[in-house]
């Protein structure tokens, strides 16, 4: 498998047309770093402030921003930086003393998971420091608690950088062989009715091997698999034929939590399918680095009867008031309603360009994120776009297993004129590489 992560980073070995002193901290970066360096575009970028949906270089050239999910609730929400700033100089202790803020905000933060009955099932929340942490605790959790090992992820699956993590996450390998427990997917781009089929072949394969299943694990919006959304409810069969075969589904709300996919704060929620275990990262702390793991009580009992977790950031009394601070920002801005609202607008504008352009082959997505399909298969034609669009001072990424895919994820407080910004640099873009495509 071909790595996607370096898809439209800086080439070190390349010329760089950057002079005075970004030359030469791209050259020190390169020599202290080494081969673990990575940057983002053929000609590196380097911001002094951010603010809102937009990040600005030392001369105050001001770029917009719709690649960055971390800062979710947009960069130096003065809000978040309010409550982080007063924290800080109030106290900040690790997590096993007890405190009013963690315990009001875990209580909050459980109340945006849907209830299943009158009691809820998804009532028990461990803190963590990033998505990586929360996603190698979940599948140590679905591993005690099934007595199993078997894992199935979809084909370009990120899920993180830990150890185990590192073992289900196909895209973050140059060279992908799966582990003798994990069973990959094809990703449902377009073909989303065959998925229960595809995860029930893995779960038979499984069974070959000797090995019954622990865990599927999903990013429910499939981002680094090319970004897939629809229809709604496609899930549903598949984390049955989970549930038939005593595995646990991993809901890895990394990308799509906090309200990221409209209309609801839950991606899985799209699909009308309650998960077993929910992971949260990036979005969390808009920057500070806050993850979860929510699960069933008797899930996460199986585990700390024989392990026990201790994470020493993790639910800190800043973690509380950074991550309150988020809720009510996403709260009082309607910042859910925006996703929804502002991303149909952007997906509508994309497929009016897609009429325009050949190159763009679909257009899918939901709320903020959309995922736009491109013609040729290949890094070289979404590479280029984005760099082109850098160029124009507008930040996209790229995604899916042959990197053949836009991605725009901005932050959640994008408005439709900022969505205009971004459709006409694009409209440019495209326009100048159409002849390419004839
Ligand atoms: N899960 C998903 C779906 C992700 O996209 C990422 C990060 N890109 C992670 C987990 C890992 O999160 P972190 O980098 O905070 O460890």
């Amino acid at each position: 498998m071909k790595r996607i992560l370096s898809l439209n980073a800086f080439d070190p070995n390349a010329a760089t047309t950057q002079a005075g002193a970004i030359a030469s901290r791209l050259q020190r970066r390169a020599k202290l770093f080494g081969a673990g360096s990575v940057l983002f575009y053929r000609q590196p970028l380097e911001f002094v402030r951010g603010q809102g949906c937009w990040l600005f270089d030392a001369q105050g050239t001001p770029y917009l921003d719709a690649y960055n999910n971390v800062l979710s609730v947009g960069h130096c929400h003065p809000h978040v930086v309010e409550a982080a700033t007063r924290q800080l100089g109030l106290l900040n202790i690790n997590s096993r003393y007890l405190h009013p803020g963690i315990i009001d905000y875990a209580e909050r933060l459980l109340a945006t998971l849907p209830t299943a009955g009158s009691s809820p099932r998804l009532s028990n929340i461990v803190f963590t420091c990033t998505g990586s942490e929360s996603n190698d605790l979940a599948l140590r959790l679905a591993d005690r608690y099934t007595g199993a090992r078997g894992v199935i992820v979809t084909q370009a699956a990120y899920h993180g950088n830990t150890a185990l993590v590192s073992q289900v996450s196909p895209s973050s390998h140059r060279h992908w062989q799966a582990p003798e427990h994990v069973r990959v997917v094809p990703a449902p781009l377009g073909g989303a009715r065959d998925f229960a089929t595809h995860v029930q072949a893995a779960i038979d394969d499984l069974a070959r091997s000797g090995l019954a299943l622990s865990a599927l694990i999903i990013d429910s919006i499939f981002s680094s698999d090319g970004v897939c959304a629809d229809p709604t409810g496609f899930l549903r069969a598949a984390i049955e034929a989970v549930h038939r075969h005593n595995g646990l589904f991993i809901a890895d709300e990394v990308q799509p939590g906090f309200g990221r996919t409209g209309s609801h704060w839950w991606g899985f929620q799209r699909h009308g399918v309650e998960p077993d275990i929910v992971t949260m990262g990036k979005p969390m702390g808009n920057g500070y680095p806050i993850g979860a793991v929510v699960t069933r009580p008797e899930i996460l009992k199986s585990y700390c009867d024989d392990v026990g977790y201790f994470n020493t950031f993790g639910a800190s009394p800043v973690t509380a008031a950074v991550g309150q601070a988020v809720l009510d920002v996403i709260e009082r801005e309607q910042l859910i309603d925006n996703a929804l609202r502002v991303g149909a607008y952007l997906r509508e504008g994309m497929r009016k360009l897609a009429g325009r352009h050949a190159s763009i082959i679909e257009v899918r997505g939901a709320g903020l994120y959309v995922g736009v399909q491109m013609k040729s298969a290949g890094d070289t034609t979404a590479g280029t776009i984005i760099n082109a669009m850098r160029d124009r001072r507008i930040l996209i990424g790229a995604a899916g297993r042959h990197g053949d895919v836009l991605k725009v994820r901005p932050p959640l407080c994008f408005g439709s004129s900022h969505a205009d910004n971004l459709l006409s640099a694009l409209d440019e873009v495209l326009t100048q590489m159409d002849a390419s495509f004839t």
